[in-house]
C-alpha cells in the first residue's frame, strides 16, 4: 500500500484541500485561517457550540473531508468539534452524542454516513458515549443549494427517532448555517418526550456567520 500511495504522490501530487495550490495537503496559509476559538449560537431554544467561522476555506476543508474523504480533512473537523466541547463547559459524564445523518443518496456517493463516521472517533477519542438514533425518515434534497425558507421546508419533519432516547444530548454537524437541520434534528428527539429526554444542545465545527 505504501507503494501505491507513493507512486500516486508521483502521479498526482497532493494539493492543500483548502486553496488546491500544490503541496501539502493543507498550507501553512490554510492551516493559520482554520484556527480554533468559541461561538456560542441560538436557534430558538437550541444553543449551538461551534470552533469556527464558516469562512470560504474552511467550506473547502468540508467539502475535502465530505465528498473527497480526505482523512487530513476529517481530522480537522474531528478536533474542532472536540475543541468546541472543551469549550462549551457542558458537563459532559452522562451526555451522548448524537450524530446528525445524511440523506441516504449522499451516503451511497460518499460511500460512508459522513457525520456519524466522525462522531464514532469523536466518541473514541473523547470517552463520550454515542447514541446513533437519528435517521431520514424521507427523501430530502440536498440543503447547500437552498435558501433559508426552502432549506426549513426541506427538512420539515424528515427525522425519525429509530431508538430510544434519553438522557441528556449533544447533536453533532459539520456546520451551521440557517440551523434548519439542528432545529428538525432537535424537534425529533424532543418528541420522545420530555421526562426521559434531559436537555439537549448542539456541537458543530463551523458556524456560518448570521445571514444578513
Ligand atoms: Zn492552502
Amino acid at each position: 500500500m505504501k507503494v501505491i500511495s507513493e507512486l500516486s504522490q508521483l502521479l498526482f501530487p497532493s494539493r492543500c484541500f483548502g486553496c488546491q495550490r500544490l503541496g501539502p495537503t493543507i498550507c501553512s496559509g490554510c492551516r493559520s485561517s482554520w484556527h480554533p476559538h468559541y461561538y456560542r449560537t441560538k436557534f430558538d431554544s437550541l444553543t449551538v457550540h461551534s470552533s469556527l467561522l464558516y469562512t470560504p476555506t474552511a467550506s473547502k476543508i468540508i467539502v475535502a473531508a465530505k465528498e473527497s474523504g480526505l482523512r487530513g480533512a476529517d481530522e480537522l473537523i474531528i478536533n474542532a468539534v472536540i475543541h468546541a466541547l472543551e469549550r462549551s463547559k457542558l458537563d459532559l459524564t452522562f451526555t451522548r452524542l448524537v450524530p446528525v445523518p445524511s440523506s441516504k443518496s449522499s451516503q451511497r456517493r460518499r460511500g460512508r454516513s459522513f457525520v456519524v463516521d466522525l462522531v464514532h472517533q469523536i466518541s473514541q477519542r473523547t470517552g463520550i458515549q454515542i447514541l446513533d438514533c437519528l435517521e431520514l425518515s424521507r427523501r430530502v434534497l440536498d440543503q447547500s443549494g437552498l435558501h433559508r425558507d426552502e432549506r426549513a421546508t426541506n427538512l420539515a419533519g424528515a427525522f425519525r427517532v429509530t431508538s430510544q432516547v434519553r438522557g441528556e444530548l449533544i447533536l453533532v454537524d459539520d456546520v451551521v448555517t440557517t440551523g434548519a437541520t439542528l432545529r428538525e434534528a432537535y424537534r425529533a428527539v424532543k418528541s420522545q418526550g420530555l421526562e426521559s429526554v434531559g436537555s439537549v444542545c448542539a456541537v458543530t465545527a463551523c458556524v456560518a456567520q448570521p445571514l444578513r
